[in-house]
């Protein structure tokens, strides 16, 4: 199994991947800038090598990017939506030149506008961005929401229809987070839930879509649509919920990244990534 987890890029995007292996990563997931600003400094020739050579030497692979918090590519309101265009494309570009695979993002919040006008402004503004992508290799990864508040993505119907909207459907790839997806209603507690959720995965989106896990156990409950990260079998998903994931020979080559809550020492991340080694029986 591919383990690994959300790492700070502060000190520089190569910092990311010293983090990293000094707790045992063997993949990771960055921000390329600060998640809550809409504006970045341009990543410099110098940025892009530094970060290149430490990818080599660390041999960490694949590393996936995350996009700002800021960018709602559903928004009705006509300024905010032209912003998150601008600033995803933004986020587009950094990743490319990176070299780095995969951009995760939530699909959007519809705001009130309703749920069909969202996901088709969704897809509308990933349209746009790849007629202005030329030549990238990047994929864009739909992250499975919790459906808090307006935030559309709960569903795997709805990322179906995102898709579905899509022009370029080999760009497009799904990013299943184990604590929104089972907030949203998603079981995958018993081994009959788990396997009942991912033939629904697969019957509605294909499993061949599904690029990336966020591991995450959950504060709330099933179907509670409150999207709360919690230490791994310290949940209300629990470690067997983990432990069929980590020994679903299916996943073997899928990067498993953690995103539950951490301090500065990353002692979190250690503890958690032990605990995930400890199920693997394959
Ligand atoms: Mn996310
Ligand atoms: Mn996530
Ligand atoms: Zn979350």
């Amino acid at each position: 199994m591919l383990l690994g987890a959300h790492m700070s890029i502060s000190g520089g995007m190569f910092m990311s991947l010293e983090r990293g292996k000094s707790i045992g990563c063997q993949t990771i997931q960055v921000f390329t800038k600060n998640v809550n600003q809409w504006k970045a400094k341009l990543l410099t020739k110098k940025d892009i090598e530094d970060y290149l050579e430490h990818q080599r030497k660390t041999g960490i692979s694949p590393v996936v990017a995350h996009d700002s918090y800021l960018i709602n590519l559903a928004s009705p309101d006509p300024e905010s939506y032209e912003k998150s265009i601008e600033a995803f494309f933004i986020e587009m570009e950094r990743a490319e030149k990176l070299g780095i695979p995969y951009l995760i993002f939530h699909p959007g919040a519809h705001l009130g506008s309703g749920e069909e006008e969202g996901l088709k402004r969704i897809a509308d503004s990933i349209n746009w961005v790849y007629k202005r992508a030329r030549g990238f290799s990047l994929k864009l990864l739909l992250e499975t929401t919790a459906g808090q508040g307006t935030n559309l993505g709960y569903s795997f119907e709805q990322l179906a229809r995102i898709i579905d909207l899509v022009d370029k459907k080999k760009y497009m790839g799904v990013c299943y987070d184990t604590c929104h997806t089972f907030a949203a209603g998603y079981d995958i507690r018993d081994k009959s839930s788990y396997n009942k959720t991912f033939e629904d995965f697969d019957r509605v989106i294909g499993l061949e879509r599904l690029k990336v896990f966020h591991i995450n156990d959950s504060k709330k409950g099933l179907g509670s649509r409150i999207d709360r990260h919690e230490h791994i079998g310290k949940g209300m998903l629990g470690i067997e919920a983990f432990r069929l994931l980590l020994n679903d020979k299916q996943f073997k080559d899928t990067p498993m990244i953690l995103e539950t809550p951490k301090g500065k020492e990353m002692k979190e991340d250690i503890m958690n990534l032990k605990i995930l080694r400890g199920l693997i029986t394959l």
